[in-house]
């Protein structure tokens, strides 16, 4: 059980950042004294924590505080979305050292965009500097649906071409690091579980806006996944009863009313001039999708309808999930977000409040993300630090 205590600890000094003593940690751990202090010396001499100053609390001998030293370790995460991957590298603190993105290739051909990602770390690490042996692992968000339990992306609706790419071995391979695999939303919600600062664990819906959208679900501080990993799939939502036909079968659900292409098209049919746009080329569409955010944001009443009514139709998909779980906080990001962002803050409020039917409805929270368009990476590497350090979990990097 000694790794198992090791990362209690670690976990309590790492939420701790102006420091905790030996007695306090004793206290949050139920360790005793004399298996606390063991632990607090090999986590001193890994290097992992620091001791920064002492503290003087009542009588007694004044308490040295232990914290943790951000340098210690990194993380890399990549966010495979399928117009950019976002690359990020964080220390152990979570604090973003540096990150980049780049166009994904088009034609997604899976070995070329491999390749991108894989460069994109490399070109990371040789900026920064960070010595790559300290580097604990590569954390990758991608759409899903995903192969968990085999690191595989099984066949996402966006990345054309691609059917059952074992990812996480490639990456791994090419790297030389392990390698942790999250459908993207599940990365988000990761990424808002590390940066909150409430004592209390919280529930909140993470709503992705992206080439498809999606939803990453945190209920009492911790990421549902469902049984295969792949929870989220909201795009079949019915938003719209008289909108356009879906794959599924379906009319007018969330995913193909909401989504830049249909906007567009439904941009085009409403006479807001957008140029030719040739559909089958996702960096095409995803230039009128901006032409017409920028056309709303200027004035255009034409497309700001589009946008306005888009808003109001992801309002009511995200009811669906606020009434289903009786959540009350919803955080948007994702690629898109800062083009929708001023719309949707303004709109979504008043239609969720609308729409759920629970007392706490006027409390409903909505925000975007502090951590921008960078989310699903940052998310993605914090992946691998829950893996290294997470008491909960099963697979304990740091364990002798
Ligand atoms: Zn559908």
């Amino acid at each position: 059980m000694g790794g198992f205590n090791q990362t209690v600890v670690l976990d309590a000094i790492r939420r701790s950042p102006d420091g905790l003593s030996r007695v306090e940690l004793a206290d949050i751990s139920g360790l005793s004294a004399q298996t606390l202090s063991n632990i607090a010396r090999r986590l001193l001499d890994e290097g992992l924590i620091l001791e920064s100053g002492k503290i003087q609390l009542g009588p007694g001998k004044p308490r040295t505080l232990l914290t943790l030293n951000p340098s210690a370790r990194f993380a890399i995460g990549v966010h495979l979305d399928p117009a950019v991957i976002t690359t990020v590298i964080l220390d152990l603190s979570g604090r973003v050292v540096s990150h980049s993105a780049r166009r994904t290739p088009q034609p997604m051909d899976a070995d070329a965009v491999i390749g991108v990602m894989v460069e994109a770390v490399s070109d990371l690490l040789t900026e920064t500097g960070v010595d790559a042996r300290r580097v604990l692992g590569v954390g990758v968000a991608s759409p899903g649906p995903i192969d968990s339990d085999h690191g595989i992306v099984v066949d996402p609706p966006h990345l054309l071409g691609w059917e059952r790419v074992p990812l996480r071995k490639a990456l791994s391979t090419a790297t030389g690091f392990p390698v942790v695999l999250e459908k993207d939303v599940a990365a988000t919600a990761v990424a808002e579980i590390w940066g909150s600062h409430s004592e209390s664990p919280e529930n909140f819906i993470f709503v992705y806006l992206g080439t498809g959208i999606g939803m990453g679900l945190v209920s009492g501080g911790a990421v549902l996944r469902g049984t295969s990993q792949n929870a989220g799939e909201v795009g079949h939502i019915v938003v719209d009863p008289d909108g356009p036909v879906c794959f599924c079968g379906l009319r007018g659900c969330v995913a193909v009313t909401c989504m830049p292409q249909n906007l567009v098209e439904e941009a085009v049919r409403a006479g807001v001039h957008l140029g030719p746009v040739d559909k089958t080329d996702p960096s095409a569409v995803e230039e009128a999708f901006l032409e017409l955010c920028a056309k709303a944001r200027r004035g255009d009443s034409g497309a700001g309808a589009i946008i306005d009514r888009s808003a109001t139709r992801v309002a009511k998909a995200v009811s669906v999930l606020t009434n289903a779980l009786d959540f009350d906080r919803v955080i948007f990001g994702g690629p898109y977000w800062p083009m929708l962002s001023e719309t949707y803050l303004a709109l979504v409020p008043a239609a969720l409040r609308k729409l759920t039917v629970a007392p706490h409805a006027s409390d409903i929270r909505v925000e975007g993300t502090a951590f921008g368009t960078d989310v699903g990476a940052i998310g993605a590497a914090c992946a691998v630090f829950d893996n290294a350090f997470s008491p909960d979990t099963r697979s304990l990097l740091l364990q002798h």
